[in-house]
C-alpha cells in the first residue's frame, strides 16, 4: 500500500477489469516501473512496483484499468451500521419538525 496524506489514499490500489481489458498491452508498454505484465489475455498489475502515476488509466482505450480501495468485512458492516443510524436520526429529525409544524397550523387554525 502507498503512503499518503489520508487513510483512503494509503489504501488506494489499481485494478484490471478482466471484462473489459483486450490483452493489447499498451498499458504495459506505457508503464515506468515496468508494473504490468500480461498473462494470456490479460493485463495484471503487481502492486509491490506501482507508483499510482495511472499513466496506465490515461492509456488504456478500454478504461480496463480502475482506482480501488479494498475494504475488509469488518469496515464494510462498520460502514453499513454508522449509515443506518444517520439514517435513523435524520428521519427522527424530519418527524419530529413535521410534528412541530402541524402544531403550529393547528394553533393558527384556532386563532
Ligand atoms: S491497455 Fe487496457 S485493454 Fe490494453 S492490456 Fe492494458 S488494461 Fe488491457
Ligand atoms: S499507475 Fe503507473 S506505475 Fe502503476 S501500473 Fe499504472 S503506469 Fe505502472
Amino acid at each position: 500500500m502507498k503512503k499518503g496524506k489520508n487513510g483512503v489514499y494509503n489504501r488506494l490500489v489499481l485494478r484490471v477489469r478482466k471484462d473489459l481489458c483486450l490483452g493489447c498491452g499498451l498499458c504495459a508498454q506505457n508503464c515506468p516501473r515496468q508494473a504490468i505484465w500480461l498473462f494470456g489475455e490479460q493485463a495484471e498489475i503487481d502492486q509491490n512496483r506501482c507508483n499510482l502515476c495511472r499513466l496506465c488509466i490515461e492509456v488504456c482505450p478500454q478504461g480496463a484499468i480502475v482506482e480501488v480501495v479494498p475494504v475488509s468485512k469488518d469496515e464494510l458492516q462498520a460502514t453499513v451500521i454508522a449509515l443506518r443510524q444517520r439514517t435513523d436520526d435524520l428521519i427522527e429529525r424530519i418527524e419530529r419538525l413535521r410534528h412541530s409544524k402541524l402544531i403550529s397550523a393547528s394553533f393558527t387554525k384556532e386563532a
